[in-house]
């Protein structure tokens, strides 16, 4: 009951790359840089297990950023062609590649890493990818003149990797999907469709997880903007419900989203966010009890699995280590108080 997991990513060691900062710089290059990240990648399952993570990950040690760790091995974008484009309806300008053909993917994107993680543990091993609306939301098209076709043309670059992560012993394939909750119009009508393409004949478990971004400036500004209900989950809930993905995580502890639209997710099991990665303050175990408390009024118990409510990149290393000890136990007195 209550099984822990993390959305994904953790900050990385200084010696590897930057601290506190997204889409840091590697500190390494060629071999040294491939041992560190196998390093890295070890002491991030290290550390989960430690703390009581049922189903850990890589850490997401291995890439510089979500997104770009994937497209470094697709074929048909052009890195050397970046235009300034606002993405997540313009919340954010980045300086984005551009689709210049067909794509494809070169080879396997995360091997090493899923290899890694997978001989270090005897735990659960999910492994995350970046969902085809939120790439075709970072990247420019010059080819495709269409977003709902990029992003299927991306769905199956997406499944053919995802295949090769279950062969190499993943046992949860999770699809990032921050830009769900942007374009609630395009989910309903291609971005399900995008999302079931990347999970097509996967026998593991498949999860999405959506969210209200990092604890960034730009996201606390956004959030503000919003209101103080964030009702934005009540038009897709619904569609992730009816969709063929098994999982879905999204942010519980401190966030504005009505508690009760859970209810919508009654097919699903669901990663429920209590811990809070946009601030340093550690949580107490009872602070996590109380998430899933709230929860439980909503999902029935085997349906809760305990989280963070989003990837751990850019915080302290200290703090995250502390708040994924906070999560175990914290799930721990959950199972004594409900069980
Ligand atoms: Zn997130």
């Amino acid at each position: 009951m209550f099984p822990t997991t993390i959305t994904g990513s953790l900050p990385k060691p200084a010696w590897l790359a930057e601290p506190n900062r997204l889409w840091a710089p590697w500190r390494l290059a060629g071999a040294d840089l491939d041992a560190a990240k196998r390093d890295a990648t070890i002491l991030a399952v290290k550390l989960q297990e430690d703390c009581g993570i049922d189903v850990v990950t890589d850490g997401e040690q291995s890439r510089q950023h979500f997104v770009h760790g994937f497209l470094e091995q697709v074929a048909g974008v052009d890195f050397d062609r970046k235009v300034e484009m606002g993405i997540r309806a313009d919340r954010y300008k980045a300086m984005v590649p551009t689709v210049t053909g067909a794509l494809s993917l070169k080879g396997r994107v995360h091997a090493a890493e899923a290899q890694t993680a997978r001989a270090t543990t005897k735990h659960k091993l999910k492994f995350t990818l970046p969902g085809p609306m939120t790439i075709a939301d970072t990247i420019a098209d010059a080819h495709y003149g269409d977003r709902a076709r990029m992003a299927m043309a991306l769905g199956s670059l997406l499944n053919q990797e995802a295949r090769a992560l279950a062969a190499d012993g993943v046992d949860v394939i999770q699809i990032d999907e921050p830009a769900f909750n942007v374009y609630p119009g395009e989910v309903a009508d291609w971005g399900i469709a995008a999302l079931e393409r990347a999970i097509e004949g996967l026998t593991c478990a498949t999860a999405v997880h959506i969210c209200y971004g990092y604890g960034i400036e730009a996201n606390i500004t956004w959030k503000r903007s919003l209101g103080s209900e964030w009702r934005q989950y009540e038009a897709i809930f619904p569609l992730i419900n009816a969709s063929r993905i098994d999982q879905v995580s999204i942010e519980c502890r401190n966030s504005r989203v009505p508690i009760e639209l859970l209810k919508l997710l009654d097919r699903k099991q669901v990663q429920v966010g209590v811990i809070d990665v946009a601030t340093e303050a550690v949580e107490t175990p009872e602070e996590v009890v109380a998430v899933i408390a709230a929860a439980l009024k909503y999902l029935p118990k085997e349906s809760i699995i305990a989280g963070t409510n989003c990837g751990m990149a850019p915080m302290r290393r200290d703090v995250a280590a502390a708040k994924l000890a906070a999560l175990g136990r914290g799930a721990e007195r959950a199972r004594r108080q409900f069980g």
